[in-house]
């Protein structure tokens, strides 16, 4: 009797509303049948992970390949591969220019065909000044979604775009269905509190929280949620470090505004006293915070109020974060996260009984796929594309930085050890990383396309 599928999983499938065992059966990297018990099915081949989740592919909203580094695609979706990341969505504040228009969106999108060994979904921005004209050619070219800045980063790159080009954005952006999303902090009180502090000679790593209060986060996100409350338009708040923003967020949603939001693995996992121990390698923005701070986070993960969970991937190499040794200021922001979130969150979550699996695949899988309407990915569904996750509940893993995949080789996390291996990492039916090697050439992963227009990108969630 022929085989009914190309390929059969076994193991505790996390759907979206309950675990069960049973059977997945895949055709044309497509799950085409999902039984629940020892079904029978067949395949070509058949994978048993009895004793293992099978979780729906992760997706890593929060990454970002070409910021300064040149780390680039195959590097990066390398680690995305180990960590368990079947899609990640690029940032765009590429080096030297920042994927803002239509020509440079496309070629990186092209890029990423020859490249990338998991799939990859490409973030587009908009110029300071009297780029909003690219706003639909970015949309129709498959962007995800559109991010800005509040804050200054580099005046070309990752400029701090004005109120006005934001409201203007926001407008269009409507016409498209595609989110809005904001690096929030506050420039202005941020940037003249680092020059009282570097006058008075206060350079020590945690100058860096101190010169970033939770004020110049929650009242950049406030203008944000006002503008997205008069517009109309979709809003997503990146990198949400405090529980206050969350509250506010939870506030505004009261007032009918579709409004997402994200926190990043460190600021459940870390506080401000790893500023302290670890220097430039803690160093990140917004910054890490008061363990009081960091427990109100979990408070809001608890409630159901933080929509999914990033790594903000951002792989500075040791010579880099290095420069900020004896002053913090002068250190790059950000650390390397892709290859490691998924079982950092994990042990800190579904092996302390503190999250249900269904719950830690809403935060990493399914709401992803969901906020930002990523066609076919982040679910085990029929017709949807077979990407998996698979954690091994059991074994350990450990941390090793010199291990990374990432040319960053470094990792506040160094050394910690946890519960939950990704023991399989599997991409539209394809096994990408078999839980000691990545096992597809570059060339592999493909470019996922957002949904503008789409109908259901239209839909705005009161
Ligand atoms: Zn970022």
């Amino acid at each position: 009797m022929a085989n009914q599928f190309d390929k059969v999983i076994k193991g505790m499938l996390v759907l979206e509303n309950e675990v069960v065992y049973g059977e997945i059966g895949i055709k044309d990297g497509k799950i085409k049948e999902i039984h629940k018990g020892e079904a029978g099915l067949t395949g070509e081949t058949y994978l048993d992970f009895s004793n293992q989740y099978v979780f729906p592919g992760m997706i890593d909203v929060h990454v970002h390949c070409f910021s300064n580094t040149q780390e680039g695609f195959t590097t990066t979706s390398r680690a995305a591969a180990v960590g368990g990341i079947t899609t990640f969505m690029d940032m765009p504040y590429d080096v030297p220019n920042p994927i803002s228009n239509v020509e440079i969106f496309k070629e990186k999108a092209k890029k990423i065909e020859n490249k990338a060994v998991v799939d990859i979904g490409l973030w587009a921005t908009v110029s300071k000044y009297n780029g909003t004209d690219q706003i639909i050619p970015l949309a129709e070219a498959g962007a995800m979604a559109f991010k800005m800045s509040t804050f200054e980063t580099d005046e070309h790159r990752f400029p701090r775009i004005p109120d006005p080009e934001i409201i203007k954005t926001m407008e269009i952006l409507k016409e498209t269905g595609l989110r809005a999303a904001f690096h929030s902090e506050n420039d202005e009180i941020i940037y003249q509190m680092i020059e009282e502090y570097q006058k008075e000679g206060k350079v020590y790593p945690a100058a860096h929280m101190e010169t970033r209060p939770p004020v110049t986060e929650t009242s950049a996100v406030l203008k944000l949620l006002e503008f997205s409350y008069w517009t109309g338009g979709k809003l997503h708040i990146v990198h949400v470090s405090h529980p206050r923003t969350v509250e506010l967020i939870q506030l505004f949603k009261k007032f009918g505004v579709d409004v997402s939001l994200e926190t990043c693995y460190p600021y459940l996992l870390l506080d401000v006293s790893a500023l302290d121990e670890f220097g430039p390698k803690a160093k990140n923005n917004p910054p890490l915070r008061k363990p009081e701070e960091v427990n109100g986070l979990w408070e809001q993960l608890h409630a159901g109020n933080i929509d999914l969970i990033s790594s903000d991937h951002a792989p500075w190499p040791k010579e880099v974060k290095e420069t900020g040794n004896d002053n913090i200021f002068k250190a790059s922001s950000g650390m390397p996260g892709v290859e490691i979130m998924v079982p950092l969150m994990f042990n800190s979550t579904v092996a302390k009984g503190i999250l249900t699996p269904v719950q830690f695949a809403k935060l990493m899988a399914i709401h992803p796929s969901e906020v930002f309407q990523i066609p076919s990915k982040g679910k085990i569904e029929m017709d949807y594309d077979a990407d998996f996750t698979i954690i091994d509940p059991n074994e350990t893993f450990i941390i090793d930085e010199t291990k990374l995949q990432s040319n960053a080789k470094l990792s506040p996390f160094h050394g910690q050890k946890g519960k939950g291996k990704v023991v399989q990492t599997i991409v539209r039916g394809k096994t990408v990383y078999d839980g000691n090697e990545i096992t597809v050439e570059p060339g592999f992963g493909k470019f996922v396309a957002g949904s503008a227009m789409r109908e259901e990108a239209l839909v705005v969630h009161k």
